[in-house]
């Protein structure tokens, strides 16, 4: 991008949410521009652990309990089927993402984690969805550690390489005909008459629409956002491939997370690396601490395996809201951002952002997945990111030796 352009709709963010809602605007017929500010997949999108998760972190009882019977019945259908629509766009736009049918599990970490799943399952099963318990024995047997209290298999769900899939997105949706821009920083909305001025380093993008798809990785483009969620860091390694050693576990490829208050999470890819994560910063890097706990933890699940050589640690940020719920708010007219995924964006980002693009096209506000809603700031916000961060650093000193 360079100069000014006017477009239809600009889509602040090239993440899931952002990519979604251009891939399905262009199809659709709307002029579109995403100014992204580093480079496709750089936030949460990219750095993502890959559970196709088909639901919030949340069980249904509480969305409900949160959002009202209706809307909340509505919001946990439409995530329900939203794995199948993540994996279609994958096999429509040929995304290759490494992509997995094969449920995830969630893990008990204790037999008080197994409780909860066991409520977790029976409310699924009484809304009519496949979500089966799975004894010690049996979790030991689809994951390869005795280390696991047993777990919750979710059919609908699957695993996915992130950052292959929000590539896959970017490339879908310049097919369709969207305009991409990244190393483009949006930095500052105004309004002139019925449009959207957005001024970025690059120039200025005139529209009709705004949508802000910056999640956790929102600045101070509109005041007061980023202090709507709390900021909590969350760090993956990455191991060599481990060939013939790994060959019973995660065998049937389901992804996992666990149930403990600090979870933890674990998959698998193609050539045979796993990959382990949990809260907090990457500290010290391949050689310091972030290093000593991989290894801590994976020899706690798998202590077959003996020595391990990492190749890549990273770490992203998620946004956590108060009541663990996302949000779509309307932050003026014609400017909406879908925010706070609580760590569980793949498939709400993706609906939310076909859902926008569907309400842009003619659609009400009625029709979205979530009822709209005014921004709140927390001022507390910043002081909490402040808080988990120094605990998960606490916890990952504290589990590493
Ligand atoms: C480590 C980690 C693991 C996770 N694991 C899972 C998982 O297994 N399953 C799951 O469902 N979810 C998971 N999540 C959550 C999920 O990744 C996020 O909810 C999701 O990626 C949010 O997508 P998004 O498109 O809304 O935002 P993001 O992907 O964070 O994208 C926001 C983008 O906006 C850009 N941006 C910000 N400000 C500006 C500006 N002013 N101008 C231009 N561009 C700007 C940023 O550069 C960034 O690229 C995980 C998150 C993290 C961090």
């Amino acid at each position: 991008m360079d100069g000014d352009v006017r477009t239809d709709l600009a889509i602040v963010g090239g993440g899931f949410t952002g990519l979604s809602t251009a891939l399905l605007a262009a199809e659709i017929g709307i002029d579109c521009r995403v100014p992204e500010a580093k480079k496709i997949g750089y936030g949460g999108s990219g750095q993502n652990v890959g559970l196709v998760n088909a639901g919030l972190w949340l069980p249904p009882q509480d969305v409900r309990g949160l959002l009202g019977d209706e809307a909340g019945s509505r919001l946990v259908r439409e995530l329900g089927e939203a794995p199948s629509y993540v994996m279609s766009l994958i096999e429509r736009h040929q995304i290759r993402c490494e992509a997995t049918r094969t449920c995830t599990i969630h893990a008990a970490h204790a037999p008080a984690g197994y409780n909860d799943l066991a409520r977790r399952a029976e409310e699924w099963q009484r809304l009519g969805a496949p979500a089966d318990l799975l004894t010690r024995a049996q979790a030991a047997e689809k994951t390869g550690s005795e280390a696991v209290y047993g777990g919750l298999l979710d059919p609908r769900a699957g695993t996915i390489n992130p950052m292959g899939y929000v590539r896959g997105l970017a490339r879908a949706a310049l097919s369709a005909g969207a305009v991409i821009s990244t190393g483009v920083t949006a930095l500052k909305l105004s309004r002139e008459g019925d449009l959207w001025i957005v001024d970025t380093d690059r120039g200025r993008v005139t529209a009709r629409w705004v949508v802000l798809g910056t999640n956790a990785y929102t600045d101070d483009l509109w005041p007061g956002l980023k202090r709507t969620f709390t900021i909590i860091h969350y760090f993956q390694a990455a191991t060599k491939p481990l060939g013939d050693r790994g060959e019973n576990i995660l065998t049937e490829r389901q992804g996992l997370c666990d149930t403990g208050r600090v979870m933890f999470s674990l998959r698998s890819d193609d050539s045979g690396r796993l990959i382990i994560g949990s809260m907090g910063r990457v500290i010290g890097g391949d050689t310091g601490l972030s290093r000593r706990w991989a290894m801590r933890n994976i020899r706690r699940l798998f202590p077959q395996l003996g020595e391990i050589s990492f190749e890549n640690f990273w770490h992203g940020r998620i946004a956590m809201t108060p009541d663990h719920l996302p949000r779509i708010h309307r932050l003026a007219d014609n400017l909406y951002t879908p925010i706070g995924y609580n760590g569980r964006g793949i498939t709400p980002g993706t609906i939310f952002g076909r859902a926008m693009a569907e309400f842009l096209s003619g659609g009400t506000e009625e029709d979205l997945p979530l009822p709209v809603s005014d921004m709140k700031v927390d001022s507390g916000a910043p002081l909490k990111s402040r808080f988990y961060d120094a605990a998960f650093t606490a916890n990952q000193i504290a589990k590493s030796f």
